[in-house]
């Protein structure tokens, strides 16, 4: 078995520009190419993003996997490998199977990848990202980056404990290298 980091996408690895799908919106976040630098001898790396922009009618499921090939070639540069995105194209309104924080994702990948979820993590900067986490069984780190300082008070709300956390990707990183 695998350990994996199941990564949210959107203000977790690159900046959240509300919808971002154009080459101009992608900007890496501070931090994220270093410390995936760090973790990838321990973990692979899965993806899982909510991306409603085209439910929404905001841009096409094509965009999104340009847009996705831009983070990938940057990760790829600097020897980091995402072994697979999973992404929920649907709108709220559309109440689907696999929007966070539902666990289908988390779920399938682990069958695919054969992934020990006890000894993975999920990080993200929504309550969603956090509560898909925990309810599959790995630890999640809530970080502060993208929506994460605007939405904080959400965890609250609906009673969502995060293992950790973080001011941002390199803070989580150090977080889970010395804890498991
Ligand atoms: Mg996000
Ligand atoms: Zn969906």
């Amino acid at each position: 078995m695998v350990k994996a980091l199941f990564l949210d996408r959107d203000g977790t690895l690159n900046e959240d520009t509300m919808y971002p799908h154009k080459e101009e919106h992608f900007k890496m976040l501070p931090g994220v190419i270093e410390g995936l630098k760090k973790l990838k001898e321990e973990f692979i790396f899965i993806i899982v993003t909510n991306q409603s922009g085209i439910g929404r009618g905001i841009f096409e499921e094509k965009d999104m996997h340009n847009f996705n090939d831009i983070l990938l070639e940057k990760l790829r540069k600097n020897d980091v490998e995402v072994k697979k995105i999973f992404f929920c194209p649907h709108s709220p309104k559309d109440v689907c199977e696999c929007r966070k924080p539902s666990v289908k994702y988390i779920e399938e990948a682990a069958k695919e990848f054969d992934i020990d979820l006890e000894k993975s993590w999920t990080l993200g900067d929504h309550a969603h990202d956090v509560e898909m986490g925990l309810n599959s069984g790995t630890k999640a780190i809530y970080l502060l980056t993208g929506h994460g300082e605007k939405h904080f008070k959400q965890l609250e709300e609906k009673s969502i404990k995060p293992d950790f956390v973080a001011k941002d990707f390199l803070e989580a990183t150090n977080f889970i290298l010395n804890n498991g």
